[in-house]
């Protein structure tokens, strides 16, 4: 039997017991499942870093955030979003991988909007989707011996709510950067979301009732307790890190070491794993290890059951933090290498042999001062008013081509004419956030490069990509002409 009910508004800090009350109605065998809304909320995902996931300058102030229990990118969530929340017996889909799972319950609940009139297909890794525009995702993992699945179903998307919450991968909030965003998402309700939801929640029950091959029967929703939300807690201090964007998600991987051993280790991101335990049980097995064993340690002990990313994406994962501490000692101060990163298209170089193929650096115009007239230009004739022009300066008196990238589809030319002109890997000074967001740029060039994160006011600190993309961002970033010149040294001396 599958029993189902809808759940009048629920307060955020009473989810976490909604959840055991899902799981708890489904422990006799039936199916429970509910569909929920929820007051305003950062709705944070299992495995999901608070602090790289949320703005916590603008939700700290405004907002709860309430742990979900199965994984996935974190969400802002409103009245405008329906949670279906679903238990069922693991008996009922006893050998289906969590890929499986979430196909399976995503492509019943597109069809069943179809039904409906209302156009949707499943999207992998996790997205309910209309001709590429967000409807929907789903999450699960395995509880002892249940399925606990969770579906967000967007009837009307807060776009301004939604940017000032979740931190990637959103455009920026001005009038064209939010209509930019909010064509990314198609919400399914419409003028009239009740009427909508009214018709949709029967037709999903009715497809997965279905697809389980079980009866389907209403039941009252459950009696839950609001209780306090625990706080969440950012990351604790880290010797070296990396992360690695998968088609699962950002994976990150935070150490602290003991001499050449990892004393604590700790894994996080927005993605999906079968079991809650999964990856602290993984990092907790890196504890003790030598650092020139990490990579074996982490295929050893990986989990086997993960959406979008796997053993050999998690060990590449360590690679790159001890590729980061081997940088850190040749730079002298260890903390420094957190602010270069590696991108080697085919995952065979590390830093040292991207120095040695170095063959031209790039700069981003949002270094150069708001009143440099070559600020929107590529170029400078090193007036030696600013920090741009010294790295002109560094990058000439090695031959390397230097250029000023003043727009999205300036870099695209630029590392179109690098690899015609036969260079191999590049120098690129640019924000962390921009390199995550626009690495589709960089796959597509299939250079290596080396990567030095400027600080400062970026715009996405101040929220402001589009215009960046466009080469009209006004405020400026800092670039550390020291650390770029210690970077180029390591790369003299090959
Ligand atoms: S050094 Fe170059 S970028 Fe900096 S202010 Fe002078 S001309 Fe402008
Ligand atoms: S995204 Fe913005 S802050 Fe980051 S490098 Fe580009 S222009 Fe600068």
């Amino acid at each position: 039997m599958l029993c189902w009910h809808e759940m009048p508004q629920l307060d955020p800090s009473a989810f976490p017991d909604y959840e055991r009350a899902i799981l708890a109605r489904a422990s006799m065998g039936d199916v429970s499942l509910g569909f929920a809304r929820l007051g305003p909320c950062a709705l944070l995902g299992a495995f999901d870093d608070p602090d790289r996931s949320l703005r916590r300058s603008f939700v700290d102030k405004h907002l709860p955030i309430v742990r979900r229990r199965t994984g996935g990118g974190s969400l802002y969530v409103d009245a405008g979003t329906t949670l279906m929340v679903a238990a069922l017996p693991r008996a009922l889909a006893p050998r289906h991988t969590l890929t499986e799972i979430i196909v399976m319950v995503g492509t019943v609940m597109a069809e069943a909007l179809c039904h409906q009139g209302i156009p949707a297909t499943f999207t992998a890794p996790n997205d309910i989707t209309e001709d590429g525009r967000k409807r929907g995702s789903v999450f699960a993992v395995v509880v002892d011996d249940q399925i606990l699945i969770e579906a967000a179903l967007l009837f009307a998307v807060d776009i301004e709510s939604l940017m000032k919450t979740i931190k990637l991968p959103l455009e920026k909030l001005s009038g064209a950067g939010l209509l930019a965003a909010a064509q990314r998402f198609a919400p399914i309700g419409g003028t009239e979301p009740s009427a909508v939801a009214a018709r949709i929640y029967p037709e999903i029950v009715t497809a997965l009732a279905m697809r389980l091959t079980v009866d389907a029967a209403p039941q009252a929703p459950p009696a839950v307790r609001i209780g306090p939300l625990p706080t969440c807690q950012g990351a604790p201090p880290h010797d070296v890190s990396a992360f690695l964007k998968t088609p699962g998600g950002v994976l990150y991987l935070d150490i602290r070491l003991d001499g050449k051993r990892v004393r604590a280790a700790r894994i996080v991101g927005g993605v999906q794993c079968a079991r809650a335990t999964d990856l602290e049980r993984l990092a907790n097995a890196l504890t003790g290890v030598r650092l020139d064993e990490l990579e074996t340690a982490v295929w050893a002990a990986a989990p086997d059951d993960t959406l979008g990313f796997d053993r050999y994406d998690l060990g590449y994962l360590a690679r790159l933090c001890v590729e980061r501490h081997v940088l850190g000692g040749r730079l002298g101060i260890p903390r420094d290498a957190e602010r270069v990163t590696l991108y080697s298209p085919r995952r065979d170089q590390g830093f040292a042999d991207l120095l040695a193929d170095v063959g031209a650096l790039l700069l981003p115009y949002c270094a150069k001062p708001a009143w440099c007239k070559w600020r929107h230009r590529d170029g400078c004739p090193e007036c030696g008013q600013c920090a741009v022009g010294e790295a002109y300066r560094l990058g000439r008196e090695r031959g390397l081509p230097v250029t000023t990238i003043t727009r999205y589809e300036h870099l695209h030319m630029v590392l179109a004419q690098l690899r015609a002109a036969g260079i191999r890997a590049f120098l690129g000074v640019c924000c962390t956030e921009f390199f995550l967001k626009r690495d589709q740029a960089f796959i597509e060039a299939g250079l290596g490069a080396l990567f030095i994160d400027i600080g400062g006011d970026t715009c996405y600190t101040l929220r402001a990509e589009e215009s960046a993309y466009l080469g009209q961002f006004t405020a400026e970033a800092t670039l550390d002409p020291l650390l770029l010149d210690r970077v180029l040294r390591l790369g003299d001396t090959h």
